[in-house]
């Protein structure tokens, strides 16, 4: 038979004729057209998988076998609209491939066994190479937040937040981002073999020029193994609380103030705290790791959450629309956990955050305590030799060049 050698070439298995299902049988040149058909589409919404085949024209033995196959693999109800299957369909009805992409990271294979009607399915990670990137960007007048800056330079989302959480003890980005800041940054990216972004791996290192404030960061992990953020020095960037429990975008609407109660109209004019204009649902963040000591409604400040700290401090989010599951009195939360979403219950006009905070009993102005804020451990002595390594071949790739100490720079002038 002369198709034999062309239908190898074309990736057939070899059969006798006689085995074919009737609508292969229909002619010998079957095996010299293209042999199958590769369908790529997006599951639609509110289906199933049985669905999903049935649509291609399948033999209905096929997609009984498909399903039970992918079944013994697969969480069938985890089937997702919008994620991409592919499907490689011979033109007698029956499937040779089938494909389907669970989530960024994992796909379910589906193949024809080697002997018989039987399938194969197999769950493998999707594989990605990851390159180290950098970014350069400006706030100005068009371009007026991290998130403009960075999606407007044809990165994700994701990136604003890794560079605005690396900073988060030292720039507000709910406030303190003004045009003409400048920044730039080396960062792992991840790519799929096909082109499409996967996702990002770490910001490495990082300069921020804020309100003319050069802040300079380099990813490094401590003898302990725990990877921080450290400025050029080896001096942390983490402070004990966040620079806002908010993570981006809102600015403050109402600052803190300590009037006291007016003489003649006996009218208390304080505000103890700070108001964040922010969207309702926002997620609304611990600035610092402690133990609930409040959660639920609260008259004026509506649904709301308090935390004590250490140090004698607590912290205070009010109107929230929403308080995330296991925050309750007693519980524990890290420093950055999402502890609520952003609401207008209580007496609030319209959706904000109103933060509070609290040292030893009395409130105190948010905005300038966490400014104040000591930083973290520095960079261990013994791993400062290493450090300096690490800064200055990822300051490389950002073309600073690490000024030397005053002393040293002094001497070399001479
Ligand atoms: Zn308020």
């Amino acid at each position: 038979m002369l198709a034999l050698p062309l239908a190898f070439a074309m990736g057939c298995r070899l059969v006798d004729v006689d085995e074919l299902p009737s609508p292969a049988r229909a002619g010998a040149d079957i095996l010299l057209a293209p042999d199958s058909e590769l369908i790529a589409a997006l599951v639609p919404p509110r289906t199933t998988l049985a669905a999903v085949l049935h649509g291609h024209e399948l033999a209905q033995q096929e997609v009984v076998s498909l399903i039970r196959t992918i079944g013994a693999h697969f969480d069938l109800r985890r089937l997702r609209a919008g994620r991409p299957y592919r499907l490689d369909r011979l033109h007698d009805g029956r499937v040779r491939q089938f494909e389907y992409e669970i989530d960024g990271d994992q796909i379910l294979q589906v193949q024809r066994a080697d002997e018989g009607d039987a399938f194969e399915a197999s769950i493998v990670p999707i594989p990605k190479h990851i390159e180290v990137a950098t970014f350069e960007g400006r706030i100005d007048r068009q371009t007026s937040s991290l998130y403009a800056a960075i999606v407007g330079g044809g990165e994700h989302v994701e990136l604003a937040l890794a560079l605005a959480e690396v900073y988060s003890g030292e720039i507000d980005f709910n406030g303190d981002v003004h045009p003409g800041d400048e920044f730039r940054l080396v960062f792992e990216k991840a790519t799929r073999e096909d082109g499409q972004h996967a996702g990002y791996g770490p910001v490495l290192a990082a300069e921020f020029v804020n309100a003319g404030r050069r802040l300079r960061a380099v990813r490094f992990t401590d003898a302990d193994g725990r990877a921080g953020y450290y400025d050029e020095q080896g001096r942390s960037l983490r402070r004990m609380f966040l620079k806002s429990p908010l993570k981006f975008e809102p600015r403050i609407t109402s600052s803190f103030s300590n009037a006291r109660r007016h003489p003649v109209l006996n009218y208390v004019r304080a505000h103890r705290g700070v108001d964040y204009g922010a969207p309702a649902g926002a997620p609304v963040v611990a600035v610092s790791s402690g133990v609930v000591v409040m959660a639920g409604w609260n008259g004026g400040a509506g649904r709301m959450v308090r935390i004590r700290h250490t140090s004698g401090y607590q912290s205070e989010y009010f109107h929230l629309s929403a308080i995330a599951p296991g925050v309750r009195v007693g519980a524990r939360v890290s420093q950055g956990d999402t502890i609520g979403r952003v609401g207008a219950t209580g007496l609030a006009s319209g959706p904000h955050l109103h933060y509070g905070l609290i040292k030893n009993g009395t409130h105190v102005n948010p905005v300038t305590a966490h400014r104040n804020m000591p930083p973290g451990e520095p960079v261990a002595a013994v791993r400062l030799a290493a450090f300096e390594a690490e800064r200055d071949r990822l300051f490389g790739r950002l073309s600073i060049t690490t000024p030397l100490r005053a002393a040293d720079a002094d001497a070399t002038d001479e």
